[in-house]
């Protein structure tokens, strides 16, 4: 049987979080990552990324795109913990997962078909 392997990848995980800790920051732009001077942006919300920003970056070049942006430290310890709980879902879901970093994960769905209902809808 050939595996199928699917490869999940939280999008914008720590705004994501962020977000879920305080919810006055949706849909604002938002910037997680190092505050000095050679901090480095970890992770940005999609409304910083029409000005040019993107994780990677140095973040004063990010605030300096993005001056609007709310800029947030970040905490390793929060993002671990709501790691945890997608963990846990995923592991209620399938038998076979590898957890490869924190907002990262592969699932082995081989032969999982079925435990699938497949619903067919009339085409028009
Ligand atoms: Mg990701």
């Amino acid at each position: 049987m050939k595996p199928t392997i699917l490869h999940l990848d939280l999008d914008t995980f720590f705004v994501s979080c962020e977000r879920l800790l305080d919810s006055r920051l949706m849909k604002r732009p938002l910037l997680v990552g190092g505050l000095g001077d050679r901090g480095v942006v970890a992770a940005c919300s999609y409304e910083t990324r029409r000005f040019g920003v993107h994780s990677g970056m140095s973040m004063k070049v990010a605030r300096r795109l993005c001056p609007e942006a709310t800029v947030i430290k970040g905490n390793a310890g929060t993002y671990m913990k709501f790691s945890d709980n997608v963990t846990e879902i995923i592991k209620e879901s399938v038998p076979v997962f590898e957890k490869a970093s924190v907002d990262e994960f592969y699932a082995d769905l081989s032969g999982m078909d079925r435990f699938l209902v497949v619903i067919n809808t009339p085409r028009k």
